[in-house]
Formats: structure tokens, C-alpha cells, sequence
């Protein structure tokens, strides 16, 4: 059995948790995976019902499986998400962006994937304010730069082979810090390209040349900016997956947020179903299993057919489909895949 921990999280959370779900529950059956979904509640919802945005119990649950499948959360993100990404110590936060066939893009082949420290920098919260002071420390260690920027050039030994550090260390020293320990790490290797650049060029670089990035390695702040503009380039936030890994533990969850303002039935779930593929495609690697890795592409290419024919769209993307809808036609396309 693979145990799945799951946080259906809040606002559309629940709906597209539970529709990718269905999706999950039919690829383990087809290529027999044993996944077996353990309900871990936290977020908004859980805090009312419980009194605490992430119970013990659910903290429990997560760090004793295999995987963690996590919806959107709403304003408690901070004592969900946050929290375990440092309680895990998941250091590597990777983002894919892609453009699809079909689907109304700036440009058209975008293909690059943020490798985001998630540990340090701004985000790690050391601060002191008081009524007429603000501070907040910005820290960057070797240990951590060191395995992020090996996470970032492994990745892009599979890829296009290049990597764009980012940084602003023409103003801060710290950031120059993050450059110099890549750079270093970089010289291992010697297949890989790799340059860098300020964070201000690169929010420019990203809306009028996106195809020359493969690999974008940065700082935490940085990356959590750059990544919001990223998705809107590919056309919607809500196609958008993400990644908080490190060696032992992986949890997946989708770049976009609870949505509150709209109606859950008619929310796009490709997000949250392309960030179960992404964690199958990391089962794959961790169980050596091949598995895993073949109900990953197939996820992939039936959310790539149901975009390209472009008849069972969410409002997002400019249709008129429900939740259940997408669903329904995902399996409709695996089942018919497999035969
Ligand atoms: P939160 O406050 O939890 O971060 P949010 O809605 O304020 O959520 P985002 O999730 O980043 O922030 O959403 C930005 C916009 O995109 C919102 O208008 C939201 O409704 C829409 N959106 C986000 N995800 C989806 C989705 N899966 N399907 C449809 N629309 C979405």
C-alpha cells in the first residue's frame, strides 16, 4: 500500500480535492499503484471545527505517509502550509510552467520549471516590530543554498540543461551570497549553461522572452512573486502545480489559492489533478516503480487532450463546464487510453 495523506483544504479545495480523488482512485485500479487516501484536515474549516487550523492528529497522519496531497487553504495558509514546510523540512518548492495546446497563452512555448528555495530568506519569519520599527531578517546559509541549487541543476541535467540563478545582489549582499554558493555547485556541472540575473530583469525577461528560461533557481521571496507572474502567463492560475520536496517526503499541492469569489462547482480542478500527477511522477522515482510513472504521463495527456478539444472547459478558461464535468471526460479519456 502507498498511503496518501490528503488536505481537502478550503473554499473550491474540497471539490477539486475530491474530483482528483476519483481520477486517483481509477489510475490505482487500472496500474494497480495501492494507493490508499487518508483524510488529514487543516485550513479555515478545520480551525472552526477543532479549534486549530492544523491539528495534531492531521499532523500525524501526514508525516507518517508516504505522499500529502493538499488543496487550496485559506487565510490560515500560514499555519498550514508554512508549518510544514519547515516542520518537514521540505526545502525545494518546484513549479512547472507550461504552455498548453488550446489554451489562450502570452506566447507559446513557454516550458520552464521555478526551482524556489522554501525554507530561509525573508520567509523565515525572524522579525521584531514594535511601534516604531520594523525588522525582518533576511537569511541565506550555504547548507541550504548548497542543496537547492543541486535540486535546480539535477533537474536541469534531465531538461535543457540551463539555469538562471535570481538575485538582487547588486543591492544586497546576501543575495550575492546565494549566487557565489550556486555558482559553485554549478561548476559540478559541466553539461548544464548557466547565468544570472537580477530579479528585476527577470520579472522583464519573463513577460517578453519566457522561452529562453529552462530552469529559474531562486531565493524564497523571490520565487513566490515571480512564480504569480509565471502563471498568468501560461493562461490560468488554475492549471498551475507545485512540488515541496526533499530527500525523504514529498507534498504537492496546487499554485493557486481557495478562490473564495467563485462557485465550487464550477472551478477548474487541472490544477490540483496535474499536482497529483506530479506526485506520481515523484512516487515513481522514490519507489523505483515504473509504474507510478505511467499513470503520471497518462494524467498529463488526458488533462493536454481535454484542453487541446477545448469542448469541456471551466469558466476560467473561457467554457462553461462544471467541476464534474472535466472530471467525467479525464476518465472517460483514461479508460478509453488503457484498453
Ligand atoms: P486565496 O485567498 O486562498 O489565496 P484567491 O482566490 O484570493 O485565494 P488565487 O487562488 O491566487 O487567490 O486566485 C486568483 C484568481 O483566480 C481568483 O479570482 C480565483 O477565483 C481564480 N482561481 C484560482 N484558482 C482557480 C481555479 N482552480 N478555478 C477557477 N478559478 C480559479
Amino acid at each position: 500500500m502507498v498511503r496518501i495523506s490528503v488536505i481537502r483544504g478550503d473554499g473550491i479545495g474540497p471539490k477539486i480535492v475530491d474530483a482528483t480523488l476519483k481520477v486517483l482512485e481509477e489510475v490505482s485500479d487500472l496500474y494497480n499503484l495501492g494507493l490508499e487516501f487518508i483524510d488529514a484536515p487543516a485550513g479555515d474549516n478545520t480551525l472552526r471545527e477543532f479549534g486549530e487550523a492544523l491539528p495534531r492528529s492531521s499532523l500525524e497522519k501526514i508525516a507518517s505517509s508516504d505522499a500529502c496531497l493538499k488543496g487550496p487553504v485559506g487565510e490560515t495558509a500560514k499555519d498550514v502550509i508554512v508549518y510544514l514546510r519547515q516542520y518537514l523540512d521540505l526545502y525545494a518548492n518546484i513549479r512547472p510552467f507550461k504552455t498548453f495546446r488550446g489554451i489562450k497563452s502570452y506566447r507559446r512555448n513557454i516550458d520552464f520549471v521555478i526551482v524556489r528555495e522554501n525554507t530561509e530568506d525573508l520567509y523565515r519569519g525572524v522579525e521584531d516590530v514594535g511601534p516604531d520599527h520594523a525588522v525582518s531578517l533576511l537569511i541565506i546559509t550555504r547548507k541550504r543554498t548548497e542543496r537547492i541549487a543541486k535540486t535546480a541543476f539535477d533537474l536541469a541535467s534531465r531538461r535543457r540543461k540551463k539555469v538562471t540563478i535570481i538575485h538582487k545582489g547588486n543591492v544586497l549582499r546576501s543575495y550575492l551570497f546565494f549566487r557565489d554558493v550556486a555558482l559553485e555547485v554549478g561548476r559540478r556541472y559541466s553539461d548544464v549553461n548557466v547565468e544570472d540575473m537580477y530579479v528585476d530583469n527577470a520579472a522583464y525577461q519573463l513577460i517578453v522572452n519566457p522561452e529562453r528560461f529552462d530552469i529559474i533557481l531562486t531565493p524564497n521571496m523571490f520565487g513566490d512573486i515571480l512564480s504569480d507572474e509565471a502563471a498568468g502567463l501560461i493562461g490560468s492560475i488554475g492549471l498551475t502545480c507545485s512540488a515541496n520536496i526533499s530527500e525523504r517526503y514529498g507534498l504537492f499541492e496546487p499554485v493557486h489559492g481557495s478562490a473564495p469569489d467563485i462557485n465550487p462547482e464550477y472551478a477548474n480542478p487541472l490544477g490540483q489533478l496535474l499536482t497529483a500527477s506530479m506526485m506520481l511522477e515523484w512516487l515513481s522515482y522514490k519507489k523505483e516503480e515504473t509504474e507510478f510513472m505511467e499513470a503520471s504521463i497518462q494524467i498529463r495527456e488526458a488533462v493536454e487532450a481535454i484542453l487541446e478539444n477545448g469542448s469541456t472547459l471551466t469558466p476560467d478558461l473561457g467554457g462553461r463546464a462544471r467541476t464534474d464535468d472535466v472530471i467525467n471526460k479525464i476518465i472517460e479519456y483514461i479508460r478509453k487510453k488503457f484498453i
